[in-house]
């Protein structure tokens, strides 16, 4: 058993923290949000994840695990202190790092006995250096405190699953004792460990981040060059998923990847490459393409509408992706601007992103549109003009293509997640687009009516 402490309680801070206490160690997670840290000690968890607020409790309440603002009680006895805490991106696309180092300037503060720091944040290759050397300029006592790379791989929506069951565990690490208190903290995972060095951890984690990037966009782009000589993407990628050099996952074309991580590890790895007089220009053309990606759907029904104004545009799924409530680069971020820019009259459906929503653009009047908030889908789509699909929620999946056609004043559907079977749509005379697929036009429903009357 050890004894940690976890600075920063976000999705990845808070669900390594009670992963450890469920494993075994003694655990506090550490954050600067007091509010936060009273919900937490009051069992509930300030981020949507399935299964995280029972290991909470349960954790909690063994005394395995615990909540703080106070770093220095935290971290003046720890045997491994993990950084979680965010590296969000900077207008120049590099990461910004003052989180961490205020909390290595934190840790050199309090720390009064021999402690491992672990960096399980997102951060460019030779950043764990520098905080080494940053905290050794600060230590106040005399103790040894040296830094090692965990970097951490797990998908918001099953943070705990992934946690629990990683693929694997990446250590970096640059003597004997911290690769042997890294593994010992890991043991009770049971899961397999890569160790190299620190600087091979941190790229590691880009690598697989823009990689997967890379994977999507190069789909979006065959799915946009599908659209154009008639070939139907979802086809091709189920062809392309049989071969195992290529792999079945993220095969799926839609309106780009937006999340914490993908949009701003590509532009930081572009950013690092810069920095070393490298142009990475696979990352260039992955960020490239996704933020066209992002509003294509909105430019055709820009074009088949010519204004917004004064339509009932409902709007399905407002996350990123589904099982999360974070909406950070989401597309309904970039699109629902769009369209209150041009008068529309929104009714958005999210079963748990809309609080988070309505934040950024709160219920009612917004500028030249409106947005009114629902809990169910039917109130969107009664009397609406247009609907666009950000988010492919079980819900939203759950939509026959007869409800668009019966709810809607006009059957008209942009979708952004694929969800339906083109020729279903078509049956049920909705005009449809979708990416990469044959667009449902109105030509195509007129024509297809003649031929039933024939
Ligand atoms: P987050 O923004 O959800 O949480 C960060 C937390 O750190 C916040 O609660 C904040 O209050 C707290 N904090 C800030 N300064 C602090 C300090 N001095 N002491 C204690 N707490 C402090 O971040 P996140 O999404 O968990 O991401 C954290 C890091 O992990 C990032 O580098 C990210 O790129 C990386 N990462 C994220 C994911 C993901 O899916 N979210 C996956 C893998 C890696």
């Amino acid at each position: 058993m050890y004894k940690i402490a976890v600075a920063g309680t976000g999705y990845v801070g808070l669900v390594a923290g009670v992963c450890f206490a469920e494993v075994g160690h003694q655990v506090t997670c550490v954050d600067i949000d007091e509010v936060k840290v009273e919900l937490m000690k009051s069992g509930k968890a300030p981020i949507h994840e399935t299964g995280l607020e029972e290991l909470m409790q349960k954790n909690y309440a063994s005394g395995r695990l615990d909540y703080t603002i106070d770093f220095k009680s935290a971290y003046k006895d720890a045997d491994a202190i993990f950084i979680g805490v965010g590296t969000p991106e900077q207008p120049d696309g590099s990461a910004n790092l003052s989180y961490i180092a205020t909390v290595a300037r934190q840790i050199a503060e309090s720390v009064e006995k021999d402690c491992l720091v672990v960096v399980k944040s997102t951060v460019p290759v030779g950043t764990n250096d520098k905080v080494e050397q940053f905290i050794q300029d600060f230590l106040v006592n005399d103790v040894r405190v040296e830094v090692a790379s965990n970097p951490e791989f797990l998908a918001q929506g099953s943070a705990v699953h992934d946690t629990l069951h990683a693929e694997r565990i990446i250590i970096g690490t640059e003597s004997e004792w911290a690769e042997q208190v890294l593994k010992g903290i890991y043991d009770p995972f049971n899961l397999p460990i890569v160790s190299v060095n620190r600087r091979s951890a941190e790229m590691i984690k880009y690598a697989s981040n823009d990689f997967l990037a890379l994977k999507i966009s190069y789909m979006n782009d065959i799915a946009n060059l599908c659209e154009l000589v008639g070939a139907d993407i979802q086809d091709v990628a189920k062809g392309m998923s049989f071969d195992s050099r290529i792999g079945g996952k993220f095969l799926n074309a839609g309106i780009g990847y937006g999340g914490s991580c993908f949009p701003k590890d590509t532009k930081a790895l572009e950013n690092l490459a810069k920095q070393n007089n490298y142009e990475l220009k696979t990352v260039k053309a992955a960020i490239d393409v996704n933020q066209d990606q992002k509003t294509k759907l909105y430019k055709k029904a820009s074009k088949r509408l010519i204004t917004f104004s004064g339509l009932k545009v409902a709007v399905l799924g407002l996350t990123f992706k589904p099982g999360t409530d974070d909406l950070r680069e989401a597309a309904s971020l970039e699109n629902v601007p769009l369209l209150l820019e041009q008068g529309a009259d929104i009714y958005a459906y999210d079963p748990i992103g809309a609080e988070n929503f309505a934040r950024v653009h709160p219920e009612g009047k917004n500028g030249k549109g409106t947005i009114t908030y629902v809990s169910n889908i039917d109130h969107a789509l009664d009397g609406a003009n247009v609907c666009f699909i950000f988010t492919e929620w079980g819900e939203v999946k759950a939509v026959t293509p007869e409800t668009y056609k019966k709810s809607m004043r006009t059957p008209l559907v942009y979708d952004g997640r694929n969800i339906y079977n083109v020729e279903e749509m078509l049956q049920a005379g909705v005009e449809y687009y979708s990416i990469g697929r044959k667009p449902i036009t109105r030509e195509v429903l007129m024509e297809a009516k003649t031929l039933e009357l024939h």
